[in-house]
């Protein structure tokens, strides 16, 4: 049985409040500043993880579903509940992943829990690149397409720059002061028009990455972890119970690969589809068309990062080649093969110590994560893997123990590297 709220349409975006939920704080912030200066009237990101989220999630949503759905939808509903929207003039915006996986339905999963928890008026716009939900895709124009392409890119380096140097910052204050004030300067560009457009870029990631190298560090040896996972578990700090800030509590430096690294693979699985089921070949040259021009930009970043001392991710198809004798590219539900390809990265730049964030009722990327562990182990003995599950009854208390575990591991290993120098 289809669940049906109205559809979202371009004259409601001059007077209706949309609300987004966050999954990467800094990202999101700039998303938010592209949609507002490009004609909606006011975006709303919803954070909140109060046990009232999980209880609507739980109440509206079967409880075998993907944790990340059950989160969004009860932040949806929590917000629609607390009176501070007039819901004759409140939409809501949800993505589609256009994949196989369900994170192409949480749509029809958010409307069913609409109309039986009585808010069947509220439109609901879908942000999908695939042409789902004709008449409910959330409106687009280009130049609104390349302040978004802005918004993550800037906000992937400021994050990357962030974690750096947060770790290793005589006073991490002066890390925070600074993500702040590129946020805030990013934001103002994206609202008035300037620096949003490619050729801008790499000009502007070197003054943004030379502003961060002024910041005094001690770079002491210290415990380096990356987090992969499925996309919301691992950027969302409500979805993650706050594993950046609790990684950082236990004097690590984490390393996050950036948002654009999914969009990236889903125009690589785009182009790769021509090939193997058929999907029409005009799709596939536009999406290996947008894959190379990803990939530009990307080494830019890199370029910027390298120069002034940071560490710097390689190119995206230089990614593309790390599952290879582990996991086919075919494996593409979820995160697929990208999950695969970042832990092997991550492995072969130093950051051996990695949590792979896995949530509740996610098959797709248990295999591609925690699947695979046993044959990274085999190709790198150094690796320290640990799978973590979130879900509504996983205690952060048990999370946080079993990461303790890891990064016990992780200290001893270095500990024996500071003794072999
Ligand atoms: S990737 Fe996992 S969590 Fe996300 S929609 Fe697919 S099954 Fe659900």
């Amino acid at each position: 049985m289809e669940y049906l709220t109205p559809n979202f349409t371009k004259d409601m975006l001059k007077d209706y409040t949309v609300l987004v939920p966050n999954m990467c704080p800094i990202q999101f912030r700039l998303i938010k500043a592209a949609l507002e200066s490009e004609g909606y009237h006011r975006v709303e990101l919803l954070g909140s993880g109060s046990s009232e989220v999980t209880q609507q999630g739980l109440k509206y949503v079967h409880n075998d579903t993907c944790y990340p759905a059950l989160i969004v939808i009860g932040q949806f509903l929590e917000a629609l509940n607390s009176g501070k929207y007039d819901l004759d003039h409140t939409a809501l915006i949800i993505s589609q992943s256009g994949g196989g996986c369900r994170a192409s339905n949480y749509i029809k999963l958010l409307r069913k829990a609409l109309v039986r928890s009585g808010y069947g008026n509220i439109p609901v716009a879908s942000a999908n690149a695939n042409g789902l939900e004709p008449g409910s895709m959330m409106p687009m124009t280009k130049k609104l397409a390349m302040k978004l392409l802005a918004a993550v890119e800037y906000g992937d380096l400021i994050m990357a720059l962030r974690n750096e140097t947060h770790a290793y910052a005589v006073d991490p204050e002066d890390a925070e002061r600074m993500t702040e004030k590129w946020i805030t300067t990013v934001d103002r560009w994206i609202r008035e028009d300037r620096h949003y457009l490619i050729p801008s870029f790499s000009k502007h990631f070197r003054q943004i990455c030379a502003d961060f190298a002024d910041i005094a560090l001690d770079r002491v040896p210290k415990v380096k972890v990356g987090v992969v996972g499925e996309i919301y578990v691992k950027f969302s700090p409500t979805g993650n119970n706050h594993l950046v800030d609790f990684l950082e509590s236990q004097d690590c430096e984490v390393c996050l690969p950036g948002l654009m690294g999914y969009i990236e693979y889903c125009c690589a699985n785009w182009a790769m589809d021509t090939e193997f089921y058929g999907i029409s070949p005009k799709m596939g040259r536009y999406a290996a068309a947008a894959l190379k021009v990803l990939n530009s930009i990307g080494i830019q970043m890199s370029k910027a990062l390298k120069e002034y001392g940071f560490y710097a991710p390689g190119s995206f198809y230089d990614l593309m080649t790390k599952p290879e004798g582990i996991l086919s590219l075919g494996a593409k539900m979820g995160e697929g093969w990208l999950l695969t390809a970042e832990m092997v990265e991550l492995i072969e730049n130093g950051y051996v110590n990695i949590v792979c964030a896995q949530p509740f009722g996610c098959l797709p990327n248990h295999i591609a994560g925690k699947g695979v562990v046993n044959r990274i182990r085999q190709r790198y003995p150094e690796a320290n893997i640990t799978p973590v599950d979130y879900d509504p009854s996983a205690t952060r208390v048990n999370q946080e123990n079993r990461i303790k575990l890891m990064l016990a591991v992780a200290r001893e290993n270095l500990e024996k590297e500071g003794e072999s120098v």
